[in-house]
């Protein structure tokens, strides 16, 4: 089975439509990753300034 949520090697946003590259940046999308996290609020959350996340969305923790 093909998962269709993949995630960006550079940034680690994760595209649910199964995007080959990222729409944020632009790097290729893995299929193989661990664990997310779901920022809401980039400018308010201590985990998006630690992880250098700017923008809201989902993003992985770790990228094979
Ligand atoms: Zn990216």
């Amino acid at each position: 089975m093909r998962r269709k949520e993949r995630a960006c090697r550079e940034c680690g946003r994760i595209h649910t439509g199964g995007e080959d590259t990222c729409v944020q940046c632009g790097a290729p999308t893995s299929a193989n990753w661990l664990g997310y996290i779901r920022i809401l609020d980039p400018e308010k959350s201590e985990i998006a300034e630690k992880l250098g996340i700017p923008t809201k969305g989902k993003f992985a923790l770790r990228i094979k």
